[in-house]
């Protein structure tokens, strides 16, 4: 794929990186005039990858884009929101918005990992 060939970098190679959100071809994407989420190459590569369409990309400022539509239509969270740090990765769960008869959404790491802590008492 061309896109690849033009980020390999031999340095990275056998070498554990954390996830950039593709900075790169969001950024190269943008200065060609593409829109993320909407253009596949200025998408990231594992959404695009993924052929269970489980993720989705875009601009949370943009009430149109789809990541936006898809927050208002759905019920969702966080990971640690409580910490401030404005995680942008958004979880959907079962449930239209507003439906109080949804089903919970399942506890934070970091409550599982204080209940293990505690012997299992929440
Ligand atoms: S492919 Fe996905 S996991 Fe990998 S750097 Fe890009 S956004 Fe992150």
């Amino acid at each position: 794929m061309e896109s690849e060939a033009l980020t390999y970098k031999e340095a990275r190679l056998a070498v554990a990186t954390k996830c950039t959100f593709c900075v790169d071809r969001i950024d190269e994407g943008l200065a060609r005039g593409l829109a993320p989420g909407v253009d596949p190459e200025a998408t990231p590569a594992c959404v695009n990858a993924c052929i269970a369409k489980a993720m989705t990309f875009g601009d949370l400022d943009d009430p149109e884009s789809s990541v936006s539509k898809l927050l208002a239509g759905n019920q969702h969270f966080r990971m640690h929101e409580e910490l401030g740090n404005g995680p942008g990765f958004f979880y959907i769960w079962d449930g239209a918005a507003g439906d109080p008869s949804g089903p919970l959404p399942p506890p934070l790491e970091g409550d599982r990992q204080r209940a293990a802590l505690r012997g299992g008492q929440s």
